[in-house]
């Protein structure tokens, strides 16, 4: 069931999200050779609750901490640990938070240095991507018509969507209604309509879409070992163009990715 949200619930979700944004801004000053992931999620944790806020992820369904931090195959889930990132890798880092009821929740792939051409067109092609679903999130389009936008952006470019995980409506649960495909067919699935806010996250790999979870019951992998990247923003559907609540200006300013 859908739950549509009033005006006044979309700004508290607007400050969830933006605190989000902010929190991911602030690792992004850590991200660099030789950090533990698991020092990632300490800075993360601080920062949040130091601004009042509560982590979102940390014990939903039982996860151990405040950030997936994902490396390289690892496409989501992945738990921080005593891992060190070196120069070439990509860190995925997807962060929740609560704040007067309500969840924020984004996600970024960060390069860790110099990465390889390949890789940094995947991380293009997928922010692209995001972009391109968020353009159809549209009052009277269709979920099918995000999920089309994004996969054929990141197809063109060679790349594949994994059909494992989605998105998902967003509000004082983290995951609410509807769930929200990266690849779909236009004009299927469920109507959008005015108060309806959904977190659009493509998740698209350098080889195969194919995933594997690992025996921890969270990590999720790329089947062939390749890199995968993620992002994440939560948008409201509106009449001309959706309202997106979250925002990567603040990390972009803070270290510079894309020309
Ligand atoms: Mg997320
Ligand atoms: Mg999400």
């Amino acid at each position: 069931m859908i739950k549509y949200k009033t005006r006044e619930e979309i700004e508290l979700l607007r400050k969830s999200n933006q605190f989000v944004s902010e929190t991911l801004a602030e690792l992004a000053k850590h991200i660099k050779p030789g950090v533990t992931t698991k020092r990632l999620d300490q800075i993360a944790e601080s920062f949040i609750r130091d601004h009042g806020a509560v982590p979102g992820f940390l014990g939903y369904r039982g996860f151990p901490a405040t950030l997936c931090t994902s490396v390289n195959s690892v496409v989501v889930h992945g738990f921080p640990s005593s891992y060190e990132l070196r120069e070439g890798d990509i860190i995925s880092i997807d962060c929740g938070v609560v704040m007067n009821g309500y969840y924020g929740d984004s996600a970024y792939t960060f390069p860790v240095g110099p990465i390889s051409d390949e890789v940094y067109q995947l991380l293009k092609a997928t922010r692209e991507s995001l972009f391109k679903g968020i353009e159809q999130a549209l009052e009277g389009h269709r979920i099918g018509d995000i999920g089309w936008a994004v996969q054929n952006h990141a197809e063109s470019h060679g790349f594949s969507v994994v059909r494992e995980m989605v998105g998902h409506g967003l509000g004082k649960s983290l995951h609410e209604d509807p769930e929200v495909p990266n690849y779909g067919r236009r004009g299927t699935g469920t109507k959008l309509m005015n108060g309806l806010v959904i977190c659009i996250e493509p998740m698209i790999n350098l080889g195969t879409k194919g995933v594997r979870q690992e025996k921890d019951g969270w990590t999720i992998r790329t089947l062939d070992g390749k890199p995968s990247a993620h992002y994440e923003l939560a948008v409201a559907i509106d009449k001309n163009a959706a309202d997106v609540l979250t925002s990567f200006r603040k990390i972009e300013e803070t270290v510079r990715i894309f020309d």
